[in-house]
């Protein structure tokens, strides 16, 4: 406030204003004031003028509030107005948007000379300065926390009031922003990550079940199809004897057997006679039928230890394990007894064949083929004598 001024000087500096006429007064050269009224002249010198020393109290004295709370009723933004003089705290909820509050220096004397600072701890980092005409703070949107609106001010000659007016401003979060919205929030999150931690586990575990399901079945499908390989590679397709080739591996695989136990060993070679005339006179899927019957014959006639294969065209192979040239003979006596007396059906027709068989026993330190070849011998012999009939060594 300027000392010249005679506005600035009232009742509080000893100036009796009453009566005086309003524009009636003036300040002369040597700065003295003169005031006019019906009583008479006051003059007086500023400078004697006292100053107040008085450090006014701030109180709080309106909370304004713009924001939703009625949102349920209305959907207007509503204004609450609340008394706060004794308040040391003020709680907004979520939906207050914008809140005022204003704030008065205790010094009335000449209040319009009154100057303010506010500041918001926790929200502001500078003080604020504001004069008599506008003592309000205002603030929007704060964050959910607990700030402190602190306010100092002077009296009209400008002395800073020793205490400032302190009010706690608590902004409640909104429900889905508190401690136990958070931990809720948290909970679901963690909850549904382990949800779908789970789900992809199972559906790996359900893939990888199908996978070694699949894995089963195609294992399974090879080793039927080894099997069948197998059945196919050691198997003569015609009559079901061993073919050639298997009948040589288990033939080598005995042979070392009986060599090392010392025990005998026969084959037998055996070829049917004049076969080629059943395919001339009958046709060849009658001498198809005569081979398969022969060998089921033969077949029926061996022992469990024995085996018997098709060694090619109408020629047939037997190897009898612990068995003599005697009891070799024996045997291939039996078997082509049993073919003479076999007869097959084809087309109403019977048709009898006989066979003649080669037989030689194994010597110790001799080679398969060369018994393989003693027993052909014997059998181009049998041949050679009339068919129908068994030579030995
Ligand atoms: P031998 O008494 O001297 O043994 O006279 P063979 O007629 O039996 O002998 P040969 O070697 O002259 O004839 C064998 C015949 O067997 C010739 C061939 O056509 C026939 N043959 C060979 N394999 C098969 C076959 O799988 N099916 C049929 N139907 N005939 C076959
Ligand atoms: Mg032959
Ligand atoms: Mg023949």
């Amino acid at each position: 406030p300027s000392l010249e001024n005679p506005e600035y000087f009232n009742d509080s500096h000893g100036v009796k204003i009453e009566g005086y006429y309003i524009n009636h007064s003036l300040t002369n050269i040597d700065s003295t004031i003169v005031f006019g009224s019906p009583v008479g002249l006051t003059y007086f010198s500023p400078e004697d003028a006292s100053q107040s020393k008085w450090s006014p109290a701030i109180v709080f004295t309106k909370l304004s509030i713009l924001g939703n709370r009625s949102a349920n009723t209305q959907n207007e933004p509503s204004t609450h107005q609340l008394p706060i003089y004794q308040a040391k705290e003020v709680t907004l909820q979520p939906e207050d948007l914008v809140f005022s509050i204003e704030f008065s220096a205790l010094d009335l004397s000449a209040p319009t000379f009154n100057q303010y600072q506010y500041k918001l701890n926790g929200f502001d980092t500078t003080w604020n300065t504001t004069s008599s005409s506008n003592r309000v703070a205002t603030y929007t949107n704060l964050d959910a926390g607990s700030y402190t609106l602190m306010v100092k001010g002077t009296n009209k000659d400008g002395i800073w009031s020793d205490q400032v007016g302190e009010i706690t401003i608590t902004v409640i979060p909104p429900w889905w922003l508190t401690t136990w919205a958070k931990v809720l929030w948290i909970s679901i999150i963690v909850a549904l990550l382990i949800g779908f931690y789970r789900r992809r586990v199972y559906a790996l575990q359900k893939r990888s079940d199908l996978l070694s399901i699949q894995v089963e079945e195609r294992t399974a499908e090879l080793e039927a199809m080894n099997k069948k390989l197998l059945r196919l590679s050691t198997i003569d397709d015609l009559t079901g004897l061993r073919n050639r080739r298997d009948f040589r591996n288990n033939a080598l695989q005995e042979l070392s057997r009986c060599k090392r136990g010392g025990d005998p060993f026969c084959i037998l070679l055996i070829d049917i006679d004049y076969f080629k005339q059943v395919n001339d006179v009958n046709g060849h899927i009658c001498g198809d039928k005569v081979l398969i019957e022969t060998a089921q014959v033969m077949q029926s006639h061996i022992r469990q230890q024995d085996f018997l294969a098709r060694w090619g065209g109408e020629e047939f192979i037997m190897m009898i394990v612990d068995t003599d040239i005697e009891q070799g003979v024996q045997i291939a006596e039996k078997i082509r007894l049993a073919v003479a007396k076999n007869i097959v059906e084809y087309e109403e027709q019977e048709i009898c064949v006989s066979i003649t068989i080669g037989v030689s026993q194994i010597t110790a330190d001799e080679e398969l083929d060369v018994c393989i070849n003693r027993a052909d011998k014997n059998l181009y012999l049998g041949k050679n004598d009339g068919r129908n009939r068994v030579v030995a060594d």
